[in-house]
């Protein structure tokens, strides 16, 4: 059992990844109780509606995982858990109950800055001994500290986003995680068709004129700015987005499934609401915001192209965005020669 229970925290605390955590987790917790099942609860809004999706489910031992998920898959409004509806209202870190099938349930939520993005639902036929009892707490609480750990290492301490080493990890696993018909369709029928196929995107965001931000203000209001336009970004995309502090006051959006035109518009959208935005003090800031769409090339490619839309978007007044292809399609840039441009910069 003391082997046991050692093995299992090493596997847990091996972990450097969230999904990966919360699978060395459910199989400990398996391992160690037998429990007959035990699913892994994502917890997310969208449009202002909260909303539940399986990530993990595991049955009798066996683990079946669902990937990176996204906006079309299977999803069922939180308000049919009410049993995590309560735990999030009254603020509390687990439900015990009998099912209508008899079967015994423990809910336990995993709190983070306030708010439960993840729950497991642990199911039995029989009620939980003691002994069970208190290792399920143990490993939940490690889990909940380790889950903490992680994510704090996961972000950028002024505004709260995702940081750099975050994008380096993620980006690779999602432009590799981008099926090769979406990929393909981007290629070829992306430009044809006008729009109306889905893809994923990503842009760079750059605050206009910041140096003199802070020059005007000192670095007190430009670290305000800072954390203020990182506000307008959570509230501008939807939370199957990813957005990234990427360097002092660069920002970095990965937009997923959504057209062309619907990118556009969510992109633009965004640097309208920085420019209606009064900063304290400082008054208006703009963004300028370079975007392409994900295609097979290599992150290195990908970030080089929305780089320089970005750059483009700067030398042609600021407060503006611009789309990579557009640019070479109308002869602005050339792909090639700015393509070798960029392997040799990086
Ligand atoms: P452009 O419109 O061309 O982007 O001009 P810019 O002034 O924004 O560009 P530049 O790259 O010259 O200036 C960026 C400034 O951002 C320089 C640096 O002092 C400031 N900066 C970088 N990180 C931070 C930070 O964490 N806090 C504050 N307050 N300033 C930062
Ligand atoms: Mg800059
Ligand atoms: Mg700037």
């Amino acid at each position: 059992m003391m082997k046991q229970l050692l093995k299992n925290l090493v596997d847990i605390t091996a972990q450097r990844e969230n999904s990966r955590l919360a699978g060395a987790v459910i199989t400990g917790l398996y391992e160690l109780t037998k429990v007959k099942q035990i699913r892994v609860l994502d917890i997310f809004s969208l449009r202002e509606e909260m909303f539940v999706q399986e990530k993990m489910y595991l049955n009798e031992g066996h683990l079946s995982t669902i990937a990176e998920h996204t906006e079309d898959d299977p999803k069922e409004p939180l308000s049919g858990y009410p049993a995590i509806v309560e735990c999030i209202r009254q603020h509390k870190n687990e439900h015990y109950e009998i099912a209508a099938d008899g079967w015994h349930v423990l809910w336990l939520p995993v709190w983070l800055h306030g708010k439960v993005n993840t729950c497991l639902e642990i199911r039995h036929p029989h009620a939980y001994d003691t002994g069970t009892l208190e290792l399920i707490d143990g490993i939940f609480g490690i889990y909940c500290n380790y889950q903490s750990l992680l994510d704090y290492s996961e972000r950028d301490a002024l505004t709260g986003l995702f940081n750099r080493k975050t994008f380096d990890e993620q980006f690779s696993r999602h432009a590799f995680a981008l099926a090769p018909h979406e990929a393909h369709s981007l290629d070829n029928n992306e430009r044809r068709n006008g729009g109306e196929t889905k893809a994923h995107w990503l842009a760079v965001v750059d605050i206009d004129h910041f140096k003199q931000v802070n020059d005007q203000f000192g670095h007190l209001y430009g670290d305000e700015v800072l954390i203020l336009v990182a506000n307008i970004l959570r509230t501008s995309f939807r939370s199957h987005d990813r957005i990234f502090r990427f360097g002092g006051e660069e920002f970095v959006i990965l937009l997923r499934s959504t057209t062309l035109a619907d990118a556009s518009k969510i992109f633009d959208r965004f640097r309208q609401h920085v420019q209606e935005y009064d900063f304290p003090q400082v008054g208006k800031v703009t963004v300028s915001l370079g975007f392409v769409g994900i295609s097979q090339e290599t992150p290195v490619v990908i970030l080089g192209h929305a780089d320089q839309a970005l750059y483009h978007a700067k030398k042609n007044g600021r407060n503006r965005i611009c789309y990579y292809d557009e640019l070479v399609t109308s002869g602005v840039l050339s792909n090639e020669i700015s393509t070798n441009d960029i392997v040799e910069f990086f």
